[in-house]
C-alpha cells in the first residue's frame, strides 16, 4: 500500500504526474491512491519532495 504522510505534503502534484498509470488523484487537502490500479512501481515515493510518501510492500503469506 501507499502511505501518505498528510503532514509533510504540501500538494504539489509530482507523485501524481509520475505516476504511470494514473492512480493517483490530487484535492486541494488530499492525495488519494486507487490502490488497486497502483503497480508498487515507487515511482511516486521517488519523486516526492518532502519525502510524504512511503511504499509499503505487504508480505505474502
Ligand atoms: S507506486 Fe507507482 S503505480 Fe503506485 S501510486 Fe506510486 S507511482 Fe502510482
Ligand atoms: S509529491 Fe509528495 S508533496 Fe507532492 S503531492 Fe505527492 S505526496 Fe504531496
Amino acid at each position: 500500500m501507499i502511505d501518505i504522510n498528510r503532514d509533510k505534503c504540501m500538494y504539489c502534484g509530482a507523485c501524481v504526474g509520475t505516476c504511470p498509470v494514473n492512480c493517483m488523484f490530487l484535492y486541494e487537502t488530499r492525495v488519494e491512491v486507487d490502490e488497486d490500479k497502483c503497480i508498487k512501481c515507487g515511482f511516486c515515493e521517488r519523486v516526492c519532495p518532502v519525502g510524504a510518501i512511503t511504499l509499503i510492500k505487504e508480505a505474502k503469506a
